[in-house]
Formats: C-alpha cells, sequence, structure tokens
C-alpha cells in the first residue's frame, strides 16, 4: 500500500512515529560524531560509523569507495533509483561554544601541525539526517518501490569528495540515480524550515596563485631594485576592476585576493611575492574571462615595473574543481511539492544563489546527466532567531567556532523533508 504523503502531518501516523524514534537516535548519534570530529580525507573513524549505519539498516556497503567515501544501495522492487548523500569532514577550528558535547579533538593535519577540529560546517547534523532517513525507509519498506543508494562522502571541504567517488565508479558500478538529493544546513534559516532554489545554488570555485618577481636589494636603494611588493599593490587593486568593470554586472562573480606574503625585513626589497586568490563564478565563460583578466593585469603591472619579458609574473590555476551546484528545476518543484506536504508550504523558503561552494555539483555534471537538488536545511531556532533580530546581530555562520545550530529540530526536519522526498518520487 502506498501511503499518502499527507499523513506524515498527522501525529498519530505510522511514519510520523517511525521519524520520531529515529530523530531521537540520530541526535544521540549527531552527539557523538560532533565529539569526535575528523579532517578531510581523514574520516576514518566517522566513516566506520557510517558503515555500521547502513549495516544495520540491512544494506549493501561498499566502504573505501573513492577514499573514505561508503556508499550503500537497498534494492526494493521496480523503481526509481534515488540517491542521497551527507558529507563527512569537520574544519580546522578550534570550538568555542561551550556545549556540553563540544569537540576538544585535536588531530595532525596533512602537513603534520596539530589542529584543533570542530564540525563547523553542519556535516555531523548531515550525517545524522541522513542516517535517519535510511533508517525510517528501511521500517517503510512497504510505502515505496525503487532502489535507494546513499553515499557518505568524504573531503567535501576539499572539494575531494565527489570527484574521487564517481571516478571509482560509483555510476557504473551501481545503478545511475534518476535523482540525486543532498542538503546542508543554513543557519540563516529558521529550524523547521527548509530554502529552495531552482537553478543555480553554489557558486564555482577557482584558486589562483600569483608570483611576483622583482629585483631584490637593500630597503635603502630602490633605485638599483625592482620592488616586487608595489608591483603585487598594484595588482591587488588592479584587479578589483575585473568583476566591477569586465565582467557583466547580471554575471555574479567574486576576485578575492585572500593571502600576499612577501619580505621578511623592513630594510630588505624582497625578491618575490606571493599572492592566492579565490574565484566564484557561475558560467564557464565567466572563469575563462576572469582568468584571462587576472594575467594581462599582472603582466601589465610588471611591464610597467619594467620587469623584462621573461621574469613575468606566474600565474598558476590550480587544478581542482569545485563546479557550480545547478538544482535540476523540475526536480526543485518536486520537491518543494513534497515538502510542502510534510512540513508545510509556510516552512519552505526561496533562496538565493549563494557565491560558497560545494562539490555536491559534480553528481550533476557527469555523462549521465542525473538531476540533482540541494536543499537547504534552516538550522537556527526561532526564538533565537528572533533574539538575534531585536539585538541587531545575525545568527553564527557557517565555519564559525561559535556555530550552535538548534540540533533537535533540524535533525528531525531534516528525517522528514528527506523521507517526504524518497516516498514521493517512489510512490509510482
Ligand atoms: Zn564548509
Ligand atoms: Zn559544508
Amino acid at each position: 500500500m502506498m501511503l499518502k504523503l499527507g499523513a506524515l502531518s498527522q501525529t498519530n501516523s505510522e511514519i510520523a512515529r517511525v521519524i520520531n524514534e529515529q530523530s531521537a537516535n540520530s541526535l544521540a548519534l549527531c552527539k557523538q560524531l560532533h565529539q569526535n570530529p575528523e579532517l578531510s580525507t581523514m574520516e576514518f573513524k566517522t566513516a566506520k560509523l557510517m558503515v555500521a549505519e547502513l549495516e544495520k539498516a540491512g544494506m549493501e556497503v561498499y566502504p573505501d569507495f573513492g577514499g573514505n567515501s561508503v556508499v550503500g544501495i537497498l534494492k526494493n522492487g521496480k523503481g526509481p533509483v534515488v540517491m542521497i548523500r551527507t558529507d563527512m569532514d569537520a574544519l580546522p577550528i578550534e570550538e568555542k561554544t561551550g556545549l556540553d558535547f563540544a569537540s576538544s579533538v585535536i588531530s595532525e593535519n596533512s602537513d603534520g601541525d596539530e589542529v584543533s577540529v570542530m564540525h563547523a560546517c553542519g556535516h555531523d547534523i548531515h550525517m545524522s539526517v541522513w542516517a535517519g532517513a535510511i533508517h525510517t525507509l528501511v521500517t517503510l519498506k512497504d510505502h515505496w518501490k525503487g532502489t535507494l543508494m546513499v553515499i557518505a562522502q568524504q573531503a567535501e571541504e576539499l572539494s575531494q569528495g565527489a570527484g574521487p567517488a564517481i571516478d571509482a565508479g560509483l555510476f557504473s558500478k551501481f545503478p545511475v540515480p534518476d535523482y540525486a538529493l543532498a542538503y546542508h544546513i543554513n543557519p540563516e534559516l529558521e529550524s523547521g524550515k527548509i530554502g529552495l532554489v531552482g537553478g543555480p545554488v553554489f557558486a564555482g570555485v577557482k584558486t589562483v596563485n600569483i608570483t611576483v618577481f622583482g629585483k631584490g636589494g637593500h630597503g635603502a636603494y630602490p633605485e638599483k631594485c625592482i620592488d616586487p611588493i608595489v608591483i603585487a599593490s598594484r595588482i591587488v587593486l588592479d584587479l578589483q576592476t575585473i568583476v566591477s568593470r569586465e565582467i557583466s554586472p547580471l554575471d555574479p562573480a567574486v576576485v578575492t585576493v585572500g593571502s600576499i606574503h612577501g619580505g621578511t625585513r623592513p630594510n630588505i626589497i624582497p625578491d618575490e611575492v606571493k599572492m592566492e586568490l579565490t574565484l566564484r563564478y557561475y558560467s564557464e565563460s565567466v572563469l575563462e574571462q576572469i582568468l584571462s583578466a587576472i594575467q594581462r593585469i599582472s603582466n601589465a603591472a610588471a611591464t610597467m615595473a619594467g620587469i623584462p619579458d621573461d621574469k613575468l609574473p606566474l600565474v598558476e590555476v590550480e587544478p581542482e574543481n569545485t563546479p557550480p551546484v545547478i538544482n535540476d528545476n523540475k526536480l526543485s518543484s518536486l520537491v518543494r511539492q513534497f515538502a510542502s506536504e510534510t512540513i508545510g508550504e509556510k516552512n519552505i523558503l526561496q533562496t538565493s544563489p549563494a557565491m560558497v561552494g560545494e562539490d555536491f555539483g559534480k553528481y550533476g555534471l557527469t555523462p549521465e546527466n542525473v538531476p540533482i537538488c540541494l536543499i537547504w536545511l534552516g538550522s537556527t531556532a526561532p526564538d533565537e532567531m528572533e533574539k538575534l533580530k531585536a539585538e541587531g546581530k545575525e545568527p553564527y555562520p557557517l565555519h564559525s567556532p561559535y556555530l550552535n545550530p538548534d540540533y533537535a529540530k533540524t535533525i528531525e526536519t531534516g528525517i522528514k523533508v528527506m523521507v517526504g522526498n524518497v516516498l514521493g518520487l517512489m510512490r509510482d
């Protein structure tokens, strides 16, 4: 029997009861995950916990799939293949929330330095919602037909999770999903609500490094040197004109110089200056335009200062690629419809595209053309939001050491929405 989704809103329904039970388990799992965060590509214990959840759910489990990622498959008759993705990694941040389950973990990063680690991007909540939705769907197996495919993905923060999983054969060793869903917490939205947008959601991300060469010497004899600090300063200012003067105001783009390093002492003109940039974009043609402008501006500033052609700035584009996340319009309107049946229309907000990046977009950019949809999951308690607004403040953002989501409500809403989506997509 296929249950009508509307039943989800009735507290006495079977689905509501199962979700209630699962929400409590997921909250406990979330606290455990929060206290034991692991850095990107080092999610060993976290992956083991995810494997245990999938085994408990009776799924086929494929650990170490493209690194630490874990894939689970549950075939339940003829029907669509729906994929749900969570990420697993935490951040090198020292937690300052003061929560009784706050992290005090210190780990060695990939450079061998000791760093504090915190789930400051809500991936602990994502995993708990993921596991809760899976257990709920397994319990409600009689109410849907199809294949549930789930992935707990490594290294989202480094954009090194989706790519390796796809390269390891995610869409060739397993059935190709008809739909792929994910969610990300959003402290700007109240818990109990979700945010949806059709089309672009997250921007593409590129990292560019520029090395500016000069002719070093004594700080007291500038006439015998070519000062790369002056050239680099000029480049930083001229780079600001790319977005303001070269890109159409209708195309979103960001060029940020996030780091600049040159010199050691006040009285030494250094030989070189290094800069690191992050670029954000929504279309490949805009990215190309920005990259060529960076090279042109850098060369021009160096030439103007008298740098010879063989010492022009070295502009290196890092190969790592985070493409934009583009929500499939049809799938996002289905998600909107199912979510309105589970949490009510008034709890679904229309959100705007963001300039942050997410590697979930990669799942939608393979030759298989999988329709994807990323859902924002509101995570700030409504009374907290009201208090902050009254004080003219904003909730702590993602990646803040003070990030303190409304765990219980956010998890419960996430499970409801995700279960509603899968039941909706698989109802006939
Ligand atoms: Zn993050
Ligand atoms: Zn994140």
